[in-house]
C-alpha cells in the first residue's frame, strides 16, 4: 500500500465522525479494508454460488460499521445485518437506500415506524414481533420485509416449534409481511465434530417446512466451514470478515484486519525492589528497564489481560496492573535506549493476533474487537 492511497481513504471516512488526529491520540488502530474485502471473497469462494451477507453489528465488531459495510458493498455484498434498530438507522444513512439491512434482535415495541422509514427489514423472533410488524405494514399501506428466525436449538432468539405452529395456524398471520427468508443460528458451529450442529440443521429444516416458503439462512462464519449442507441460500458471516479464526482448531484461513499500536510515553530505569503500578502486584528483583505506554482499560484493553507488547518483533511483557490510560512494560529485552518516547509498540498485529490476545485474556476475539474504544486515531487503509 502506498502513502497516498492511505491518506485519501482515511480522509474520506474521517468526514463522518469526529476524527482524532495521530498527534492527539495515545494509540493507533489501523483497519485494513482491503483485507476485509479479501476475506469476503474467500468466504464467497467457499460458498460456491450461495449469497453472502455481511454482519456489521456493534459498529462492525468495533472496527467502524460504516467503513466496513462500504468496503463489503464495493465487493458486491447487498445484504447486511445489525443487532439494533439504532445501528440499522445509522447504517442506512451510511449506505444509502440500495442494500437490504436487517435488524437481528427485531424491532423494539414502538420502533416500527422508525424501522420502516429507514427501510429496514425486521428479523422476527416471536409471535409478538410478528403481530407488531404486521400492524406496522397495515399502517404503512404496503408489505414490509422480514426474516423469520426460528430457534433450532440455541434457546436464544427466534420462534421455537410451538410458536411456529401457533403463528402458522392463523390464516392472517403473515398478512402484509414479505418473508424474504427463514433463518436460524448455530450454537456450536466452531466445534465442527459436535453433533449439535447436525441436530440444529435438522430442526431448522423441520421448522422451515412449516413456514411460508422462502430462502433459508443458517451459517455464521464458522457455519460456512461446516460444509455445503449448512450453506442454504444465504450465509451470515461476521467474525471471519474481521480476521477472527472461524476454524479455531486449524490455522486461520482469513487475513488479519486489525493492527493496534500504542505510543511510548516515557522510559525509566527501575531500581531493585521497586513496586510497579496499582497494588504493587509486581516488584522488581533487580534493576529493570521499563517503558510506560499510552493504552489501558479505558481503551478497552481488559484489565485482567496480562499480556505483552512487541517492538521490532521483540516481546515486552506487561509489568503490574493495567491502568485506565497506561501500562508499564518490561523492555529489558531491547538494547539500551532503543525505545524512545513517541515510538509505537504493537498490541495487535503481525506479532500477536486478535485470537492470541483473546486467549491470554480468557475471552474470544469477538470481545477483544468490540471492546476497542473510541480514543484511538483510526486509520483505514487498503493494503
Ligand atoms: C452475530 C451473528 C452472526 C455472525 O456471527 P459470526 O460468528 O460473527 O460470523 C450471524 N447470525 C446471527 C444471528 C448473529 O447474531
Amino acid at each position: 500500500m502506498n502513502d497516498a492511497s492511505k491518506k485519501s481513504l482515511s480522509e474520506s471516512v474521517a468526514a463522518k465522525g469526529a476524527p482524532i488526529s495521530e498527534a492527539a491520540a495515545g494509540a493507533i488502530l489501523t483497519v485494513d479494508l482491503g483485507a476485509v474485502r479479501e476475506n469476503y471473497r474467500r468466504l464467497k469462494a467457499r460458498l460456491g454460488g450461495v449469497n453472502c451477507a455481511g454482519v456489521v453489528k456493534a459498529d462492525g465488531y468495533g472496527l467502524g460499521g460504516a467503513q466496513v459495510a462500504a468496503a463489503l458493498a464495493a465487493e458486491g455484498c447487498a445484504i447486511f445485518f445489525v443487532a439494533h434498530l439504532a445501528e440499522g438507522m445509522l447504517l442506512r444513512q451510511a449506505l444509502g437506500s440500495r442494500p437490504a439491512i436487517y435488524v437481528l434482535n427485531g424491532i423494539n415495541p414502538g420502533g416500527e415506524g422508525e424501522a420502516f422509514e429507514a427501510q429496514l427489514g425486521a428479523v422476527i423472533n416471536s409471535a409478538g414481533q410478528l403481530a407488531a410488524w404486521r400492524a406496522a405494514a397495515l399502517r404503512a399501506g404496503h408489505k414490509l420485509k422480514a426474516a423469520i428466525q426460528v430457534d433450532s436449538g440455541m434457546s436464544r432468539l427466534g420462534m421455537a416449534a410451538a410458536e411456529v405452529e401457533a403463528v402458522t395456524a392463523d390464516p392472517q398471520g403473515f398478512d402484509g409481511i414479505d418473508v424474504t427468508f427463514v433463518m436460524s443460528h448455530l450454537a456450536r458451529a466452531d466445534e465442527p465434530e459436535h453433533p449439535a450442529n447436525e441436530q440444529q440443521r435438522l430442526e431448522f429444516e423441520r421448522l422451515r417446512e412449516m413456514l411460508p416458503k422462502a430462502p433459508a439462512s443458517l451459517a455464521n462464519s464458522s457455519g460456512i466451514f461446516l460444509g455445503q449442507p449448512f450453506h442454504y441460500d444465504l450465509a451470515r458471516p461476521g467474525a471471519a470478515l474481521y480476521g477472527i479464526n472461524p476454524t479455531p482448531a486449524e490455522p486461520n484461513p482469513m487475513l488479519p484486519v486489525v493492527r493496534l499500536q500504542s505510543k511510548v510515553i516515557q522510559t525509566r530505569m527501575l531500581e531493585a525492589g521497586a513496586g510497579v503500578g496499582y497494588g504493587h502486584i509486581f516488584r522488581t528483583a533487580a534493576p529493570l528497564a521499563a517503558a510506560t505506554i499510552s493504552l489501558g482499560y479505558g481503551d478497552g484493553w481488559h484489565r485482567r489481560a496480562s499480556a505483552a507488547a512487541f517492538f521490532d518483533g521483540v516481546r515486552l511483557p506487561f509489568l503490574g496492573r493495567v491502568s485506565m490510560d497506561s501500562i508499564v512494560l518490561d523492555i529489558s529485552a531491547l538494547p539500551p535506549d532503543r525505545l524512545k518516547a513517541g515510538d509505537l509498540v504493537e498490541l495487535i498485529g503481525p506479532s500477536q493476533t486478535v485470537d492470541q490476545v483473546a486467549g491470554q485474556a480468557g475471552t474470544i476475539g469477538y470481545e477483544i474487537l468490540t471492546s476497542l474504544g473510541h480514543r484511538f486515531h483510526r486509520r483505514y487503509v487498503s493494503g
